[in-house]
């Protein structure tokens, strides 16, 4: 791969910019179904995506060499901005899968919580790579960047096309589902984030102390029609997440804040991913405030914030 030749983006009249700001939404997960583990160490999944309104931004401004990045914002705090940074990895896979020289200074505005189930740091490398693409002026399409950044995490796939997906394997096998209309969620944030590996390996030892293996994980075909019907009220009783039992063990107060959240009439709820955000689903707009309303009453969350789905994926603004 190189920088684009004769149908490059240059040619096709694009100027190089010297910055470009990419806004990138986090995910729930409205179905988890874990399968048994696989000998890479991951566990088979069947996942239903959906993007929903809580953004990081990550800008890219050209810089002569180096890849550099500041995280920035209430939500970034605890993360490095050094190689293990998912978003500077996905700017240094890139330079070195295009053989680029040109560096890069990176900021990330952060929204989506750390640890908390989103895929925040898969969000992260999606942004940079759609942004540094386009900084780069690479001909590479989404469809090539979906592949690169399925080596550095499994949601990243998803969160560069986002809207709704079923994801299969690790979760990187995408397929867009049909989803009418538009979903009102009240997340409601920890914090305290829950390790996603952590999270599996106590699934890992509920399913030995139980003596179950898991099976292969079925389609969630009724969550699946009720997505295409449209119907909030079904989409809200299969809501579904076979990591729960596992984040319940460890962080046990997830179990009662799911509680208070149906009690207080949401229509379903769910631990989001591996936690510990847990998201209600509304039936309307107004329902959703009044709900969010309740949850902080009565101190159940650390934040609460109240968005929609499905969304695009990685957009540049
Ligand atoms: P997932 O659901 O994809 O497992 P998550 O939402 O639970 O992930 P992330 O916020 O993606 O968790 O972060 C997981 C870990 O990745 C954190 O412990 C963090 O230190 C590390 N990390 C690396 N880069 C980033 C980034 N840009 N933003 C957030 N976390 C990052």
């Amino acid at each position: 791969m190189g920088y684009a030749d004769d149908m490059s983006l240059a040619a096709q009249g694009w100027d190089q910019p010297d910055a470009v700001r990419v806004r990138v939404p986090g995910k729930i997960n409205l179905a988890l179904l874990v399968g048994p583990r696989g000998d890479d160490g991951y566990h088979e999944l069947a996942t239903i995506f959906q993007a929903v309104s809580l953004f990081d931004e990550v800008t890219a401004t050209l810089a002569p060499a180096d890849i550099t990045c500041t995280m920035r914002g209430a939500m970034a705090t605890g993360v490095g901005a050094g190689i293990d940074n998912l978003a500077v990895r996905a700017a240094d896979l890139l330079r070195q899968e295009y053989d680029i020289d040109a560096g890069v200074e990176l900021t990330i505005d952060k929204s989506i919580p750390v640890a908390g189930g989103m895929a925040g740091g898969s969000a992260d490398a999606a942004g940079t790579l759609v942004a540094c693409a386009r900084l780069w002026q690479l001909s590479a399409d989404d469809a090539e960047l979906a592949e690169l950044g399925a080596r550095l995490g499994a949601d990243v796939p998803f969160l560069i096309s986002g809207g709704c997906a079923l994801g299969l394997g690790r979760g990187q096998r995408l397929t867009p589902t049909l989803s009418r209309g538009s979903y009102h969620w009240v997340l409601a944030m920890s914090d305290h984030g829950l390790s996603t590996p952590e999270v599996y390996a106590r699934f890992d030892h509920l399913a030995a102390q139980a003596g179950r293996t898991p099976a292969s994980p079925d389609l969630p075909r009724e969550l699946m029609m009720a997505l295409a019907a449209g119907n909030p009220r079904e989409v809200g009783q299969h809501l579904v997440n076979d990591l729960e039992p596992p984040a319940f063990s460890l962080a046990p107060s997830l179990r009662t804040l799911l509680g208070v959240g149906r009690r207080a009439g949401a229509l379903g709820g769910l631990v989001s991913g591996s936690g510990p955000t847990v998201a209600f689903l509304a039936c309307d707009e107004d329902s959703a405030t009044n709900l969010a309303l309740e949850l902080s009453s009565q101190g159940v969350a650390h934040q609460i914030r109240i968005v929609t789905g499905p969304v695009p994926g990685a957009t540049v603004i």
